[in-house]
This record gives C-alpha cells, sequence and structure tokens, in this order.
C-alpha cells in the first residue's frame, strides 16, 4: 500500500496519526507547524523532532513535494519558477514586485481541462490536480525568494498560474486555511485572490465557505456567444446562470467581485463589447481589471491596437464602473499563463 502524504491529514486526523505511532500527542502539533508555519517539504527539516521519530515518521508517511526545475528573471524583475513535481509534471509560479507588493501567482492544477481557446495552459490540456503540498510549496518557495530578493515577505497571494482552482477546490480550500490560519502562513485572506472561469456550483460552495478571499471571474465577455467561442465552460455555465450565482454571491459575502477581461483584438475589443460588459456590471458591486492579451507563441490570438485598452476603459468609467488597467508584466520571459511549460513542450515536440 503505497505512504499517505502527511500533508494531506487534517489536524485531527493528524493527531490520531501521532497516537497510533505511540508517540505524545503535542508532536503532532509540532508536525503540524513544520509543515504549515515554517514550510518544512522533508522529515529532516523537522529538527525538533527526535531523529528515531523522524524516522518513524518517515517509515509511515511522505510528503510529496516540488523542486525548482527552471528559475527566468524579467528585466521588470518579474521572475518565473518553473517547478517539477516528483511525478514529473512541469508547473509554474511567477513572483511579480511593485512598489508596494510582492505576489506570487501559483497553479493549481498541472495542465487544465477547460481549453480556453486564448490560454496556453488551456492549449497544453490536463494532466491532474495539485496536492495541497504542492500547491502550498510554491508558496513557501515564492515568499523565500521575496525574502532574499526584496527584503520582505510575500503581501499577496493569487491563484491565478496553471489551471482552474474551483476542480481542485478541496485542495485549494486547505491552502487558503492553512495559508490565512495563525497555526500557518499568517496572512490575511483579504490579500489571496481567486480567479475562476466560472464554475457556478463551486462559486455557490465558496460563497457559503465564506473565507473572506477576493474572488476574480475571467469574463472576457459579456455575449454569451462570443463568450463559448472563447471558453468552451460558458457552454456549460452561461452567463445568466453565472450572473445569479455571482449575485448569490454578493448577497452572501457583500464583496465586490473582480471581473478580469482580457482584451483580444477583434475578438472582444470594440465599444460595443463594452457597452455589453457594462450592462453585465449593473448586476452587482464590480471591479475590472482590464488586461492586454499577452501573445503566445502557437495560438492565433492578438494583443489589442493602438489606443483600443484606453478607449474601452474611458468608456466603461463614464458609465461609473471602476477599471484598472493591469500591466502586463514580465512579458520578456512569458510570464502569461501557461507559457514557460509550454515552451518546453515546443521544444520537446521539434
Ligand atoms: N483558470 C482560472 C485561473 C487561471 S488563469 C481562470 O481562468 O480564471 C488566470 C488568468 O490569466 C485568467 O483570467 C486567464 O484568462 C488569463 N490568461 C490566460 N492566458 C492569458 C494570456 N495569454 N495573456 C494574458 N492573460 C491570460
Ligand atoms: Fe484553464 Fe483558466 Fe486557462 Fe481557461 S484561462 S484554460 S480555465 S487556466
Amino acid at each position: 500500500m503505497s505512504k499517505r502524504d502527511i500533508r494531506s491529514l487534517s489536524m485531527d486526523e493528524l493527531n490520531e496519526a501521532i497516537v497510533a505511532l505511540d508517540e505524545k500527542k503535542y508532536r503532532a502539533k509540532q508536525i503540524w507547524e513544520w509543515l504549515w508555519k515554517k514550510g518544512a517539504n522533508n522529515f529532516d527539516q523537522m529538527s525538533s523532532l527526535p531523529v528515531e521519530f523522524r524516522l518513524k515518521l518517515k517509515e509511515a508517511f511522505v510528503i510529496k513535494s516540488i523542486a525548482i526545475d527552471v528559475v527566468v528573471k524579467s528585466t521588470d524583475k518579474t521572475t518565473k519558477i518553473r517547478f517539477v513535481t516528483e511525478d514529473g509534471h512541469k508547473i509554474e509560479g511567477v513572483l511579480i514586485p511593485s512598489s508596494s507588493r510582492t505576489t506570487a501567482c501559483i497553479s493549481v492544477q498541472s495542465g487544465c481541462p477547460l481549453g480556453c481557446k486564448f490560454c496556453a495552459t488551456g492549449q497544453l490540456g490536463y494532466n491532474r490536480n495539485l496536492t495541497e503540498g504542492e500547491i502550498f510549496d510554491q508558496i513557501m518557495i515564492l515568499n523565500l525568494l521575496s525574502e532574499t530578493e526584496f527584503n520582505k515577505p510575500l503581501s499577496n497571494i493569487v491563484f491565478m498560474g496553471m489551471g482552474e482552482p474551483f476542480l481542485n477546490y478541496e485542495a485549494v480550500y486547505k491552502v487558503i486555511k492553512r495559508v490565512t490560519s495563525p497555526d500557518g502562513f499568517g496572512m490575511s485572506p483579504k490579500r489571496l485572490t481567486l480567479s475562476t472561469s466560472g464554475l457556478v456550483p463551486e462559486i455557490i460552495r465558496f460563497a457559503d465557505d465564506d473565507c473572506g478571499v477576493q474572488l476574480a471571474i475571467s469574463l472576457h465577455s459579456a455575449n454569451q456567444a462570443y463568450r463559448e467561442e472563447i471558453m468552451p465552460i460558458a457552454k456549460k455555465y452561461p452567463l445568466g446562470e453565472l450572473v445569479k450565482a455571482l449575485k448569490y454571491y454578493h448577497e452572501k459575502t457583500k464583496e465586490r467581485i473582480t471581473l478580469e477581461y482580457l482584451l483580444m483584438d477583434g475578438v472582444n475589443d470594440t465599444l460595443n463589447d463594452a457597452q455589453e460588459l457594462a450592462q453585465f456590471c449593473k448586476n452587482f458591486p464590480v471591479k475590472i481589471n482590464l488586461i492586454a492579451y499577452n501573445e503566445v507563441p502557437g495560438i492565433d490570438f492578438k494583443k489589442p491596437i493602438g489606443q483600443t485598452v484606453g478607449d474601452f476603459a474611458a468608456f466603461l468609467e463614464q458609465k461609473n464602473l471602476i477599471v484598472n488597467i493591469r500591466r502586463s508584466r514580465g512579458n520578456d520571459i512569458a510570464a502569461a499563463c501557461g507559457q514557460l511549460a509550454n515552451e518546453e513542450q515546443q521544444e520537446e515536440s521539434n
């Protein structure tokens, strides 16, 4: 029988497991802190535990961790790390510094099954969900990098790397809990943002769980027919259903919803598209993040031309909507979702 990953255990399960190993209960708390506060991903790092006990733990459990594979630094100081899981999957995390923040962008799946047409990850196909430990490792490694490079810990975490967080709800939720709990990493939930392509049942579940994390929706079009063309998941969860779920989310949490809108030339960037978006925004309080598409080799979408982003933003602002134009960071290192892992696949197929 394969050994259990100790990071998949809840505190209660860990307590039971430690008692079953004939050890004192306080050891469970020590292990918990090593795992979730100090970020140990190896039993030998747990230096406050006697060596024999560490051996016993190794016999009973594993810690599935990730290793750094490639590090690429952009001229704007954005750093992208390609990690490799123990079973050989390549995933990526990005550290994005700004004057006031250091943000970690992390992955939740190896690949993504949802196949959005513009997305490098979506075009990679899907391997598997990452475990809570593999997601947490990315945060710990990027935090260490933030401390060594910028002398400060991470200020924000965004679940906007590879994969769809709501297809890996349990693991992502556990990570949120570990990151925000005082006996874990201890970060305020307000500093975390989860981005989803719009999975309705999980939006409702997330509203009910009300963990204080910001919710962002990858909308990209407020027109059902156009959205379906670029995001196949929109057929399963049409805009009408999405609106109902987001209304519920707002009623339950009282939070403003972030809408991500990727501007792509000739796809969703006319003033008519902006008008449809403004109409969509009447349903609940929103904040709109406009992002110019980051072009991906081998994918046929283009970034918007000339003044398009500014004109689109101005139109929305006239409607009294809150709009942020997001600068695309790390362009020179292909820091957009899934691009680095994709590069390797292209090299391999050449
Ligand atoms: N699956 C989730 C989270 C990961 S994607 C989601 O779709 O929301 C994070 C964001 O990056 C999404 O808004 C996605 O649409 C965007 N994205 C994907 N490819 C991009 C590209 N080439 N340039 C800019 N943003 C991109
Ligand atoms: Fe998956 Fe998000 Fe990429 Fe769509 S945009 S394929 S949901 S990672």
